[in-house]
Formats: C-alpha cells, structure tokens, sequence
C-alpha cells in the first residue's frame, strides 16, 4: 500500500469496494495484534489549559468554563478502581496545565506504580523535557500527543503557539520515544481545511515514524469555538472541493488503512466515534482494525466538566456502568477482554533491534 493507494481508498464510495477494507483491515487486526481488545482507564485530572486550539472545548479561550483539578488521592482512587476492574493502565489526560507541576505529577506516578504496578499513559500536552525526564523516571510509560494534522500552514491556524515558542508535535514525541516513552499521536477526521491529500499524508506519517499508539476521532465542533466560526468556514473554503467530512464512516477508513499500514500498533476505538455514531461507533472501530477501548474512570462531577466537544459518550455515567457496557460490547464482538499492560509488540522488537544494532557494531559488525 503506498499513499495514492490510501487516497483512492479514502475516497471510496462503493459500499462493495468498502467491505473489503473492513474485513482486511479485520484480519490484519486479528493476525498482528489478536483478539484481545486492552482496557485503558482514562483519569480526566484537569480541564485547566494554556493553549487556545481553534477547535476545543476546554481551550484557553473557551467561554464559560467552570474548570478545576483533582487532587492527587482523587487519582490514586480512580487508578486503584482501574486495578480493581482488572484493566492493565491507567491514561491521566488534562488540558496543558501548569498548574500540574512537575514533581506534583511525578509523586502521582510513583503512588499509583507503588500501589497497583499498573502501565502510566500521559497526555498532558506539550510540557518541558525536565518534566518529560521526572515523569519518566517516576515510572511513566507512554506519552499520547496527536500531532492532529501534518498540513503545516493548517496546524498553526487550529493550534496557535505560544508566544516564543513554537509548536512541533512530532519533533516532541521523538523527543519521548529518546526518553524511553512508548509514544502515541493521532490525528482528528474532517477538520475544516482538511483535505484528502492532507488525510492520506497523516496516515502515511504514522507508518514513518512507527507510531506505537495511534488514535483516530471523527471532528466534533463544539459552539463557541473559533473553528465552529468564521475561522473553520475560512479553511473550509480554502479546501473547497477536496473538504474532508467529520464523518463516521472517513474516521473508519482512517483507523482501516491505519491497521493496514502499521499492523502492529495499538489503536483504540475513540469516544469520539462513538459519540457521533452512539449505537456502533465503538463496535464499528473495533470490527474495522481497533483493539483499544479507553473506559472512562473520571468521577462523574469532573467528566461533565471535560467537554471538549458536546454530548461526548457516557458523560453521565458512572465509571462502573461504563466499565460494564464496554465491556458486554467487546465479549458481543466474540473479542476478549486483554489483561496485562497490552504493550504493542513493535516496542519488544524495536528494544531487540535496537540491542542487536548496538551490538552487532560493537563487534565492528555494522
Ligand atoms: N492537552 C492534551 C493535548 O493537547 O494533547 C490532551 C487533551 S486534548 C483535549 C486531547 C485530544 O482531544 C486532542 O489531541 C484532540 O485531537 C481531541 N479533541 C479536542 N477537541 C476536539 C473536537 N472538537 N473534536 C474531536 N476531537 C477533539
């Protein structure tokens, strides 16, 4: 599969045509990865951010926000209810928030590895390498940051830089993978002034850079910000008639031709797919190539309040009802429920690579 072979597929219409995507896309899954689909348990810590993205709901420029953080014993509660529930890591996810600092978090990481041994994923923006190195040394993981989109002039119009700095996703989550994260990126489907050239070249990014979380999600708008705006009808015209829809089904090709191109890589099936698709956008994803559910552990006063697009799904449940519905779903599919730390098996051979290379030039091999 090479790029013009992503853009005809993302272009497709016929239905046909399409099934044998999905069920190719299936296959690779269920050859590459198995049949396990790994439970993720997502801890909202804060909806405090610096950033001003065009298209989030929790954005600096957000009005009418009521925001807040959890507290550190809030966490470890939440990471020992995903230890009970028998998932195998826990995602602390927060807008970019200094007021998370960087030894505040790292005694949070060490906590929940001392009390449940459980794998760490951060999300918590673009943060300095002095946190990124305490974070890690503390026992963290993997690192999520969506690179979002690889049109450059379309990246700095949704996702400002702040000032004197600027912003370079992919440079930072190299930066990671050096530091000995897992690392994990993701791009939103449908994003005004996203083409189909544009999808395709993201697509083909993830398999450059050997990505070893990959998330996908549908667009959402959400009122009040810039792209639900002038700014988003600004970009749409600019990408005229090669406009990407927000859509269920061009999320789905995405996470199939992901599959396709990078077989071994861990890709969840998002809350965003299932919130603009509530009665199979999760099963979709998992038929079409995902083997990761993220089920919410937030405590329900704080998830209402972490709407980064409207109506997201389950924002009113508990985390036992979530917990429960996810996990009837995959048993559903005939899948299973993955325990462990549900690390992809690229991180095992990149390490044995790596060893080997080092070691075959010590012996002058190379
Ligand atoms: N602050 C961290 C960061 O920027 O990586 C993590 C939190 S951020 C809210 C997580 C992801 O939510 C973003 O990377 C973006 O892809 C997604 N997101 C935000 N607003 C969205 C929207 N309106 N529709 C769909 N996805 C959205």
């Amino acid at each position: 599969m090479n790029r013009d072979d992503i853009l005809r597929w993302l272009r497709e219409t016929d239905e046909a045509k399409l099934e044998g995507l999905w069920s190719l896309a299936d296959e690779t899954r269920r050859r590459a990865v198995g049949d396990e689909v790994h439970l993720r348990g997502l801890i909202e810590v804060s909806n405090h951010c610096v950033r001003s993205c065009a298209y989030c709901g929790i954005a600096a420029c957000a009005p009418k926000v009521q925001r807040y953080r959890m507290g550190a014993d809030e966490i470890l509660a939440c990471a020992e209810r995903a230890k009970e529930y028998g998932f195998g890591t826990v995602v602390m996810q927060a807008g970019e928030d200094p007021g998370i600092g960087g030894e505040w978090m790292a005694d949070i990481i060490r906590r929940i590895k001392d009390r449940t041994g459980l794998a760490i994923t951060l999300s918590l923006g673009e943060r300095s390498e002095a946190d990124l190195r305490a974070w890690r040394q503390a026992g963290a993981d993997r690192y999520l940051l969506r690179f979002e989109t690889t049109d450059p002039v379309l990246y700095r119009r949704i996702h400002p830089s702040l000032p004197g700095t600027v912003s370079d996703r992919i440079e930072q989550l190299l930066r990671m993978r050096d530091l000995g994260f897992e690392i994990g990126t993701g791009v939103m489907v449908g994003i005004p002034g996203q083409t189909w050239e544009t999808l395709a070249n993201d697509v083909w990014t993830f398999r450059d850079y050997d990505m070893d979380m990959i998330g996908i999600g549908p667009y959402i708008p959400c009122a009040g910000t810039p792209l639900d705006g002038p700014l988003g009808q600004e970009l749409t015209t600019r990408a005229g008639a090669g406009q990407t829809p927000s859509d269920p089904l061009t999320a789905l090709k995405v996470v199939a031709l992901t599959r396709l191109v990078c077989p071994e890589t861990n890709i969840p099936s998002t809350t965003a797919l299932a919130t603009l698709d509530p009665s199979s956008g999760r099963a979709n994803g998992l038929l079409r190539g995902a083997n990761v559910v993220m089920p919410n552990l937030t405590p329900p006063e704080y998830r209402v309040l972490y709407q980064i697009y409207p109506g997201k799904a389950g924002l009113h449940e508990t985390a036992d009802i979530t917990r429960a519905r996810i996990e009837a779903q995959i048993l559903g599919l005939g899948r299973t429920v993955g325990r462990g730390p549900g690390t992809s098996p690229r991180v095992g051979q990149r390490t044995m690579n790596q060893e080997s290379g080092s070691l075959s030039s010590e012996k002058g091999l190379s």
